[in-house]
């Protein structure tokens, strides 16, 4: 299987080169050349099998080859070991048709866990085979940074560094990436906001004398594998409401565009998907493309669900080649555009197939706050603020058929939002209990590029 650019500028890759390149050179996204497919029989078989067994069934289509059968299968039951259920992604049923599929018992109790720590063994074992060395260099405002760190602690070929902006994390985000006492993992306490650590990571990676000093990678939620270990819980999660003999709709609450595109991903492989409900907090960049068919970036605010304030969400790029009929020149057009002008508009044609899978509904911070206490009131279940914006998307579309909620978050992970919301404080569970009492470790570090860049060169070559 080749991977190809949406930009259609960059030549195809394998997947080896489509998950360590991460971007393709010519700025566009990977996409495979054709879609691979299940048959019916192979879906219906999906039901009642364990989630890794199905997570190697969908990776093998994508690596088609390049990683053989056993390092796979192998390379899943590690990744998901960290989870703490057995099922990895369980289902709890909150209305006659309605589910929420719980995506955070990973380690770092966020839905990233789910491809991050997929990822990670794909790095590791791609850079084994090539003999290669990378250096990780994040920038997190809050989840990522905690997702990545525990994928990677302990990995070979691989060290991170993780960037968060001092006192603008909460103290449970900030834990989850201090306390990973493995030596490949470095923590920076940088003086500045998230928008500093961003333009720190920008310059690093434009250096060129750092860049071949030190063989530096990112892990954004652009990498086609990212997707790829997403599109494995729409899988189990219909299968288990009766596909394909019965079409699911999908919830899903989103920012980057990464996991509800992971579903358009599960119906183009075969999966009967009905209808995938994009819902959006405030910062509705995608609810209004899908309503009116304008693209357009707006100023960012500050939600209850801050792992969804996003104003340009980069996974968009691939649905929208796919509605343009796969027209690369269209496609580079648009998006280099929408770089310069933070518009564009979808041609007609590829506003009507978007449409007839996806509705985007935005929700605003009282709705999402009155759902956590709905839902606890309704089915004794706590949710998160970013959960309770797809559940409360639930309301306003008109569905028929099981309907699979994405949970994204643990709501321990917002414990002051959800027990404002709800009079009820959630505990930790079990698992990451003794986070706060464990030693942390990390570096202050002044807002510049240059003393980050430093620190990188100095910690790739100890
Ligand atoms: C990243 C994230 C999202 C958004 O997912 P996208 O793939 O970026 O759309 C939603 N909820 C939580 C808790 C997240 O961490």
């Amino acid at each position: 299987m080749r991977y190809i650019s949406t930009r259609g500028q960059a030549p195809a890759v394998g997947f080896t080169d489509a998950v360590l390149g991460g971007l393709a050179p010519d700025g566009g996204l990977y996409v495979p050349e054709a879609w691979p497919t299940f048959t019916r029989d192979e879906i219906a078989a999906f039901a009642g099998q364990p989630y890794t067994r199905v997570a190697a069934a969908v990776l093998g289509k994508f690596a088609d080859g390049e990683v053989a059968e056993a390092d796979l299968a192998r390379m899943c039951d590690e990744a998901y070991a960290s989870f703490s259920h057995r099922a990895v992604v369980p289902m709890v049923q909150i209305g006659p048709q309605a589910f929420i599929a719980e995506l955070f018992h990973g380690p770092s109790l966020a839905f990233k866990d789910v491809a991050m720590q997929m990822l990670a063994r794909l790095y590791d074992h791609f850079l084994t085979q090539q003999n290669r060395r990378q250096t990780i260099l994040c920038a997190t405002s809050g989840d990522t940074g905690g997702a990545a760190v525990e994928a990677f602690r302990g990995a070979k070929a691989v060290r991170i560094v993780a960037m968060f902006p001092e006192g603008r994390i909460s103290e449970v985000q900030r834990r989850f990436m201090t306390t990973a006492s493995e030596d490949n993992v470095a923590c920076l306490s940088v003086a500045g906001t998230f928008d500093d650590c961003q333009a720190i990571l920008k310059d690093a990676f434009q250096d060129k004398s750092l860049r071949q000093a030190v063989d530096l990678a990112a892990v954004n939620s652009i990498n086609f594998a990212r997707i790829v270990a997403q599109a494995v819980y729409y899988f189990t999660t219909a299968a288990a409401l009766g596909a394909p003999e019965r079409a699911v709709n999908f919830v899903v609450p989103s920012g980057n565009f990464g996991d509800a595109f992971a579903g358009y991903v599960a119906l183009r492989m075969g999966l009967p998907v009905k209808r995938i409900v994009v819902a959006t907090n405030s910062n509705d960049i995608l609810a209004k493309a899908f309503s009116t068919g304008r693209y357009a970036r707006g100023p960012v605010h500050a939600t209850l669900s801050p792992a969804m304030d996003i104003q340009s969400a980069s996974n968009f790029e691939r649905l929208y080649f796919e509605g343009v009929r796969r027209e690369a020149t269209e496609t580079a057009r648009a998006f280099e555009a929408f770089a310069q002008a933070g518009a564009l508009d979808i041609p007609p044609a590829a506003l009507s197939a978007m449409q007839a899978v996806f509705t985007g509904v935005a929700i605003g911070e009282d709705e999402t706050a009155r759902t956590i206490l709905a839902t606890l009131n309704e089915t004794g279940e706590l949710i998160d603020p970013h959960t309770a914006v797809a559940v409360a998307a639930l309301r306003h579309v008109e569905l028929d058929g099981p309907t699979v909620v994405m949970s994204t978050a643990h709501p321990a992970k917002f414990p002051e939002d959800v027990a404002r919301a709800s009079g009820v404080t959630p505990a930790l569970p079990r698992g990451t209990a003794s986070l706060a009492d464990r030693p942390e470790r990390f570096q202050h570090i002044a807002g510049e590029a240059q003393a980050v860049k430093a620190y990188v060169r100095a910690f790739a070559e100890r």
